[in-house]
C-alpha cells in the first residue's frame, strides 16, 4: 500500500531549519550534510528539496531535467566540494531495503577524509 510523502521526517525538517544539521552544500534544489552516524570516514547524504519518498517516487514524479540536476549535483559535491577522487554512491529504496528516513536521499560515502 502507498504510504504518503510525511512532511515531518529529519530531512524535511533539516531543509525547513527546524532541526540543525552539518550542511556541507544548499542551493534551490538540493542540500547536503554530513551523516550523523558515519559509515565511512566521508558520509554525506544528499537530497533533493522536492517532497519525494525514494528514488522511484523521485524518478516518476519530477522532470528529466530535475532527475539530470540532482545527479550533475552529486557529482559537483562529490568532486568539487568535497574533493573525493574515489567513492560510493548508495540510495535504499524501501524499508526492506534498509531505507529509514523517507525523503529520498543518495549516500555519498568514502575511504577519503574531507575537512
Ligand atoms: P537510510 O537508511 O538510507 O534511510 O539512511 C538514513 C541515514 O540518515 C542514516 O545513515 C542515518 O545515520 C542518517 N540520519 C538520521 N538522522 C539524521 C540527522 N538528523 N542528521 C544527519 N543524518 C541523519
Amino acid at each position: 500500500m502507498f504510504t504518503p510523502y510525511n512532511p515531518n521526517n529529519i530531512f524535511a525538517k533539516i531543509i525547513r531549519k527546524e532541526m540543525p544539521a552539518n550542511i556541507v552544500f544548499e542551493n534551490d534544489f538540493v542540500i547536503a550534510f554530513k551523516d550523523i552516524n558515519p559509515k565511512a570516514k566521508t558520509h554525506i547524504l544528499v537530497i533533493p528539496k522536492g517532497n519525494f519518498i525514494d528514488f522511484s517516487h523521485f524518478i516518476k514524479n519530477t522532470s528529466t531535467e530535475m532527475v539530470s540536476i540532482f545527479f550533475q549535483t552529486i557529482n559537483h559535491i562529490a568532486t568539487d566540494i568535497l574533493k573525493l577522487s574515489h567513492f560510493r554512491l548508495q540510495t535504499n529504496n524501501g524499508k526492506d531495503s534498509g531505507q529509514e528516513v523517507f525523503h529520498f536521499h543518495v549516500h555519498i560515502l568514502s575511504t577519503e577524509i574531507t575537512s
